[in-house]
């Protein structure tokens, strides 16, 4: 039976087989030799050992789209990042650094600004500027009123979706809206694990229809930016590509060089402010780390 992993732990996957629901398999044998371990994401093929017990073992692997270093998954579509517009405030230094993560893993991302009801027209169109022309989709939503999530929905279907966000942003509550069965499945998996292992936080594929998952990853607030190379950096921020070859000189980093293109359209407001901002911090923090 051909099935997805969506979720493994301790030496345990959890495959589900669309038609007929979750397999609770291990990995005998085959991976060991080829040295490839099964990631959440995966699409594979299963033996089911024992229907009732609904156990099975994974036979064969199908070949990976991608695979994710931070987090480790496999397969995945697009990034969806959320933060809220309040409460808690927006850390846009941690938003960039994810987008330059996904950006170097070369993975689309989409932002969602979520408890938009906690603010008003003109904090909205502040925002909008800012994260509205660095090439990213963008969307608001309020998952307390149910707003936007139709258009969430739109971008999600038939894709798998990495969903990272800080804790208290309402990444559960979207999710639940989202898909209320999805406790279902999950309280599924606990029951097998109550039988008596641990629970550290892992990736986990929450199935909103047969295909479209999106994938819990947590983790998220040490993020760090794998960038050797400090000059490097310019290349994960998209929007500056459209003024970069007006610079005075090549290769220029866009910090202290003259006739700076991007340095004038970030003056003139159509490169944002906060995005300039979090790209010489993130700069002088790659710069700072070489050093020692
Ligand atoms: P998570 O930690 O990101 O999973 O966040 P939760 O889904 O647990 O939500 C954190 C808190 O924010 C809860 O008290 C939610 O009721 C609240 N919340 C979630 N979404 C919204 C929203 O759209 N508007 C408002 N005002 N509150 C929200
Ligand atoms: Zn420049």
């Amino acid at each position: 039976m051909y099935g997805k992993i969506i979720k493994g732990i301790a030496g345990f996957y959890y495959v589900y087989v669309s038609g007929s629901g979750l397999y609770e398999c291990k990995a005998k044998g085959i991976f060991r030799k080829d040295n490839v371990k099964p990631l959440v994401g995966d699409n594979v093929e299963i033996d089911v050992i024992d229907e009732g017990e609904r156990t099975g073992n994974i036979k064969l692997l199908y070949e990976r789209k991608n695979e994710l270093i931070r987090p480790v998954v496999a397969n995945i579509d697009q990034a969806l990042v959320i933060f809220a517009v309040k409460e808690p405030d927006p850390n846009f230094n941690l938003l960039d650094r994810f987008l330059v993560s996904m950006e170097l893993q070369g993975v689309p991302s989409v932002i969602c600004f979520n408890k938009r009801d906690r603010i008003s027209e003109e904090e909205k169109e502040s925002l909008n500027n800012a994260y509205g022309k660095c090439t990213y989709r963008l969307l608001f939503t309020s998952a307390k009123y149910g707003e936007g999530l139709e258009e969430l929905k739109s971008i999600l279907v038939g894709k798998t979706t990495a969903v990272a966000g800080p804790s208290g942003v309402g990444k559960s509550s979207i999710i639940k809206a989202l898909n209320p069965g999805a406790d279902v499945e999950t309280g599924e998996i606990s029951k097998k694990l109550s039988r008596g292992k641990h629970t550290t936080r892992h990736s986990e594929i929450i199935r909103i229809d047969d295909d479209t998952f999106i994938m819990d990853t947590p983790g998220f607030s040490s993020l760090y930016v794998d960038i050797e190379q400090e000059e490097d950096l310019k290349d994960y921020f998209p929007e500056f590509g459209e003024f970069a070859p007006d610079c005075r000189f090549n290769g220029c980093v866009h910090i202290n060089e003259p006739d700076c293109a991007v340095k004038a359209a970030v003056a003139s407001g159509k490169i944002s402010d906060l995005r300039y901002k979090s790209y010489m911090a993130i700069y002088d923090e790659i710069k700072a780390k070489r050093r020692y």
